[in-house]
């Protein structure tokens, strides 16, 4: 992979009130089985992948832990729904400077820790037509 260029669509996220509930119900409607459930307490968020049988791009559920993560405030905003989606890089840091060179305007200009052991990074959703960018790499 040249360039830091996404790879593969890794996840697409939901915002969801009560993780267990949404994930039962997903596996109702679509067989999908929860693979990993994290708690990332830095950013007030619990996590859970939900994965079809067949492999492919995940349902990541993020429920909020406490009234100051940011997915509180994208409730109260806007209710449950799809929250951002994430693509798979192979080089976070040449994807990050390659963002930066072409302006795009980022909301992370450096990686943290990400679910799932990764590193990843936000791109601004006014860069891209109101809609919530994540790239990720995979810890290797
Ligand atoms: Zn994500």
């Amino acid at each position: 992979m040249k360039n830091g260029i996404t790879e593969s669509l890794y996840h697409v996220a939901i915002a969801v009130r009560n993780i267990d509930e949404v994930a039962k119900l997903y596996e109702m409607a679509l067989g999908l089985k929860i693979t990993h459930v994290e708690v990332v307490g830095e950013q007030g968020v619990k996590a859970a992948m939900l994965e079809p049988e067949g492999g492919g791009p995940a349902i990541e559920l993020l429920e909020p832990l406490s009234d100051n993560s940011p997915i509180s405030k994208f409730l109260e905003k806007r209710g449950e729904g799809i929250h951002h989606i994430c693509f798979l890089v192979d080089d976070i840091e040449s994807a990050l400077e390659r963002l930066k060179k072409e302006g795009v305007q980022l909301i992370d200009q450096s990686p943290r820790p990400g679910v799932h052991e990764t590193r990843v990074a936000f791109i601004h959703p006014k860069a891209l037509k109101g809609v919530l960018i994540e790239i990720a790499e995979k810890n290797k």
